[in-house]
């Protein structure tokens, strides 16, 4: 039985599960936390910190401190480091090289590499290539993307229901998305979607950081938006009140010395309601109607004709965000799985049907067939500079489409193609996501070629767009030049030197802990011979201080000055010196 992992990797945190046994469990990192904070950072000393650690260094180092960046996937958006630029997926593959590390961990295989990841499901081409890539930078064979709503629907173990439509309301950190899915007999179908990029958690937190802001200038005449540190202080509080405030009433925010106003610290203390910040977000949470609105509509449901609501992403604990969906729906939501949690364990089931197909093990969600849609319309540009559509939003994946198109000015020979992606009706307002030319058309009157051009979208909702001139029978080989795309010398370079970094970060985590450890025992040894000094046979305490003094040679520098040479004579120097003092620092026992 070959082992996947499913990766739920989200602008706010990430998370691994892996099915065990015949259910999938969340897999908890070395520091015992469920979810990685989606945080990385680069230290000036040059080391790359992921999750936890990126996040507490943050307020000190916050041009090199790296968050939201699922936000810009796909895109040109370069995070810049001393001299150096990354991609969002490089940036991305640091934290799925933890939650892969952390998973051959817990799961005592080092071999594991294969692995579903999830994706917002308004997702487009490009931000859908980009996270395959990141997982490949990651060194993990990506068997497949899928849209989280989807995943969490496995999760909820649909498909062992009866025949129903799903609403699927995923509201996280950064992203929210709205699905209608249809399930019946083992096949789930994503009827629609729908949703906001930039709606989320971190929207939350900003409108009551700026309330206590506001509070702040107002009470204590001290404006910490101002100065760094403070305004950091105040976001942080926001978010863990904000938390506070789904299962209490009222909250206090306490931060003593918070920065020096005029009249002495500032030592900040505010209670915040629940009702004061359900009046707070109201607007917010008001933003999801219309994309709950749409994909109804897209799927020609209405909202009585549901059968079940699932909540998912930790803003969904909010009781106005679940209060509203209710109210939308008229249904009360299901949350019987941690909404943090749920897409990673649908991933990891859907991980495991797929390692496992060659073999077709039973395991949940093994016979399912699952079915994802193009959450954008696919258009090329035409006559007019007018979007003509080949793949409306919401078809179902895989699919393939060919429509004929012909020739606008007389003895024509090449067209040029641009492939669009979007729902309005003019070319330039579309994202366009690939831009083409076929050449060798048969010379011949505007109007009488006959060029087929075909879409393909496969099951990961990437799309290749190819053309024929069915004249010739000349059939081109199309290349999509694509910027934003990463290009596999470029993947294969960041995967080398994702590894490079990997290799290094191991190498100077041994040399501090050889240094620590060193450290330690010169102290110990120090400590042992002042209690016990009196009592040691003096040659053998003038070879122990002879031993401790050479060692403290080496503890005494820094440890970046520290040479190849000077780390190898440290080691000989420690090895000797607890040989010596084995006796008096770890006294035989009785
Ligand atoms: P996710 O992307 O699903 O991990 O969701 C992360 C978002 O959920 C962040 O904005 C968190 O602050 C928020 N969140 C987590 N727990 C709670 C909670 N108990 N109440 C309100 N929001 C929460």
């Amino acid at each position: 039985m070959s082992m996947a992992i499913g990766i739920d990797l989200g602008t706010t945190n990430s998370c691994v599960a892996a099915v065990e046994g015949d259910k999938p469990t969340v897999i908890a990192n070395a520091e015992g936390m469920r979810t990685l904070p989606s945080v990385v950072a680069f230290t000036k000393d040059g080391e790359r910190l992921v999750g936890e650690p990126a996040v507490r260094q943050a307020v000190m180092n916050p041009d090199r401190t790296f968050a939201s960046v699922k936000r810009h996937m796909g895109t040109d958006w370069r995070a810049h480091v001393d001299e150096r630029d990354f991609t969002p997926q490089e940036i991305s593959a640091m934290l799925l090289r933890k939650l892969k590390n952390d998973a051959r961990a817990y799961l005592d295989d080092e071999s594991i590499c294969d692995a579903v990841i999830t994706v917002p499901a308004y997702f487009n081409d490009m931000q859908r290539q980009a996270t395959k890539d990141a997982g490949r930078i990651a060194g993990l064979n990506v068997l497949r993307i899928i849209n989280e709503p989807t995943a969490a629907a496995l999760a909820y173990g649909l498909d062992n229901e009866m025949k129903q439509k799903v609403m699927v309301y995923d509201l996280g950190g950064g992203t929210f998305d709205v699905s209608i899915i249809d399930i019946s007999e083992g096949v789930i179908e994503v009827m629609s979607t729908s949703g906001n990029n930039h709606l989320g958690g971190d929207d939350f937190d900003e409108v009551l950081a700026k309330h206590l802001a506001d509070v702040c200038k107002r009470d204590f005449n001290f404006d910490c938006k101002r100065v760094p540190e403070a305004w950091a202080r105040i976001r942080e509080a926001a978010e863990k009140a904000k938390c506070e405030l789904s299962s209490a009433d009222k909250t206090e925010v306490n931060l003593p010395f918070l920065g020096q106003g005029a009249s002495g610290a500032v030592n900040f203390a505010c209670t915040v309601t629940r009702s004061e910040f359900e009046s707070m977000i109201a607007s917010l949470i008001e933003l999801t109607t219309e994309p709950v609105e749409q994909a109804l509509y897209d799927a020609g449901i209405a909202a009585s004709e549901l059968d079940k609501v699932l909540l998912v992403g930790g803003s969904t604990r909010i009781p106005a965000v679940a209060a509203k969906v209710k109210s939308m729906t008229g249904k009360p939501a299901s949350q019987s799985i941690n909404p943090d949690e749920c897409v990673a364990q649908g991933a990891a089931i859907q991980a495991n049907t797929l390692a496992n197909a060659a073999n077709s093990l039973s395991v949940r969600g093994g016979d399912i067939l699952l079915l994802d849609v193009c959450p954008l319309s696919l258009a090329i540009e035409t006559v007019g500079g007018v979007a003509t559509r080949l793949i409306e939003r919401n078809t179902t994946l895989p699919t393939h489409y060919s429509q004929i198109f012909t020739t606008a000015a007389a003895f024509q020979t090449k067209v040029e193609i641009k492939v669009l992606q979007g729902e309005r009706p003019m070319a330039a307002d579309n994202k366009m996501i690939g831009n083409f030319q076929l050449k060798g058309i048969k010379r011949a009157p505007a109007g009488v070629p006959q060029i087929e051009v075909s879409f393909d979208i496969d099951a990961n909702g990437i799309v290749t767009v190819s053309a024929k001139d069915l004249g010739t029978g000349n059939e081109q080989s199309i290349t999509i030049e694509n910027d934003q795309r990463m290009s596999d010398a470029e993947i294969e370079a960041a995967i080398r030197d994702a590894e490079t970094y990997a290799a290094e970060d191991k190498v100077r985590r041994q040399n501090w802990e050889d240094y620590n450890e060193a450290g330690r025992l010169v102290r110990e040894v120090d400590a042992a011979i002042a209690r016990q000094g009196k009592t040691m046979d003096k040659e053998k305490k003038r070879e122990i201080k002879k031993a401790a003094n050479e060692l403290r040679r080496y503890v005494s520098k820094k440890q970046e000055k520290l040479t190849d040479a000077d780390r190898a004579a440290m080691k000989t120097a420690a090895d000797s010196l607890s040989n010596l003092a084995s006796d008096i620092i770890s006294p035989k026992s009785e």
